[in-house]
């Protein structure tokens, strides 16, 4: 391993491990410095980030304009919590709805607070709307979904790691298999107090697996027949990432300023998290239009922080440079291009058997079993590199850079992966 005794970097690691709980595995490397595409570690390597922190940071580490509506709001006025107005919160408000095209938007800060949002919603429209017998409705989910770590969202979890021994459970939840449109029409037809079907438009920690064509436009459809909400978990794949503003959007460009989901997917709630800032600060929220977002009165929901001044003014900046920099488009060529430039590798390769995506929003898979070290020894071979990825299920490798790069940089980046993977013996 390149991490040296008594390096910056083992000190920082030192420290973590004595002081910090281990709730992660991170990869050996200890970052203080990012711009851009770029991140730079406490030596001075530089790397090209291929996680984005999880898609947080669609807009390119330290954006200037996101960087520069932070600090000046930070300077003004951070918090009021929602006992007072503030006179940022509106304007973000009516940004973000105009974008998604949304009558309301309910702000939080992480997404799995906005995904538990959208569940008390959800639930209580079905109270007060549906008219489902109170304590009896039913929210559909998908198998191998990842919508956070609160107590409720793990109870609806497989994942044996991120569930075991944190019993109770929440009840009200029924899991099907993900794009699989019998089991979702069965799931409607069997169970009459279903209240909403949540859904992640692409599965992004399962390994990044898209689902068939058509499957979401006739889940949607299949909800709207049962009178049950289609809620889309976009903290991951929303904002520019897969090549379109949301993944819920069509084949369109996103040029139209409206483009909010085409109307055959458009979700009932929407969830956005992570890229709502650009990465620079914890900002997330559920939109929905009023038949839905008037259920909630005052003292039914809230959060000390959701919604301050300095996240609003966050958003409104992140959501421009999305719109202004023209992000949707450009991880929609530079998608393709990394797609076809893999998979001309994959041929070649023993070691990659698939690459898979949409937008920039991929990942390969490597050729060895799901509990087999591999995808882990290749990533600590891309950080020799200077790129830095990080396995997502054993042996799937997440590729999610900035959508700020360049083709020129995108091409580097193809370069020294297919280096690294030609180059890598187990
Ligand atoms: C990351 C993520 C979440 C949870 O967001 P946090 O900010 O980590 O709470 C929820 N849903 C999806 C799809 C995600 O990728």
């Amino acid at each position: 391993m390149s991490i040296i005794q008594g390096s910056a970097s083992a000190d920082a690691i030192a420290l973590e491990e004595k002081h910090g709980a281990h709730n992660y595995h991170p990869l050996p490397v200890v970052l203080n410095k990012g711009e851009g595409v770029y991140v730079w570690d406490v030596e001075g390597k530089k790397y090209y980030d291929f996680l984005s922190a999880y898609s947080a940071v669609n807009q390119g580490h330290c954006h200037p304009k996101i960087v520069g509506a932070m600090v000046n709001q930070a300077q003004t006025l951070t918090l009021t919590s929602r006992a007072f107005y503030n006179d940022m919160l509106g304007k973000f408000e009516k940004f973000a709805t105009e974008t998604f095209n949304y009558d309301k938007l309910l702000p939080m800060n992480t997404g799995a607070e906005a995904v538990e949002t959208a569940l008390k919603l959800c639930r209580k429209w079905a109270y007060e709307v549906k008219g489902i017998p109170e304590n009896e409705a039913e929210i559909i989910v998908c198998e191998n979904n990842f919508h956070g770590r609160t107590t409720t969202i793990i109870s609806f979890s497989n994942d044996p790691v991120a569930r075991k021994n944190f019993g109770p459970y929440t009840s009200g939840f029924i899991k099907i298999e993900y794009d699989n449109l019998v089991a979702l029409e069965a799931a409607l037809e069997n169970n009459k107090n279903v209240a909403g079907f949540l859904v992640e438009p692409i599965q992004g920690e399962a390994g990044v697996y898209v689902p068939s064509e058509g499957y979401l436009a006739a889940a949607k459809a299949l909800c709207k027949k049962h009178n049950v909400l289609f809620i889309a978990d976009e903290v991951q794949t929303g904002i520019a990432r897969t090549g379109r503003l949301l993944a819920t959007c069509g084949n369109c460009t996103c040029a139209d300023k409206n483009c909010s989901g085409t109307p055959e997917v458009k979700a009932d709630i929407l969830i956005l998290g992570k890229a709502l800032s650009g990465g620079s600060y914890p900002v997330s929220g559920v939109l929905a239009n009023n038949d839905i977002m008037n259920v909630i009165t005052p003292g039914n929901h809230g959060s000390t922080f959701g919604g301050n001044p300095v996240a609003a003014a966050i958003g409104i900046a992140a959501l421009e440079v999305v719109r202004d920099e023209k992000l949707a488009e450009n991880a929609q060529v530079l998608g393709e291009l990394f797609r076809e430039e893999l998979g001309k590798f994959i041929e070649t390769s023993d070691l990659v058997t698939l690459v898979r995506g949409k937008g920039l929003l991929n990942a390969i898979i490597i050729n060895d079993t799901e509990d087999s070290s591999t995808a882990w020894d290749i990533c600590m071979a891309l950080k020799e590199n200077g790129l830095l990825a990080k396995p997502t299920h054993g042996n799937i490798i997440r590729f999610a850079p900035p959508l700020v790069m360049t083709k020129e940089q995108l091409l580097e980046c193809v370069a020294i992966i297919t280096k690294t993977l030609s180059e890598f013996k187990k």
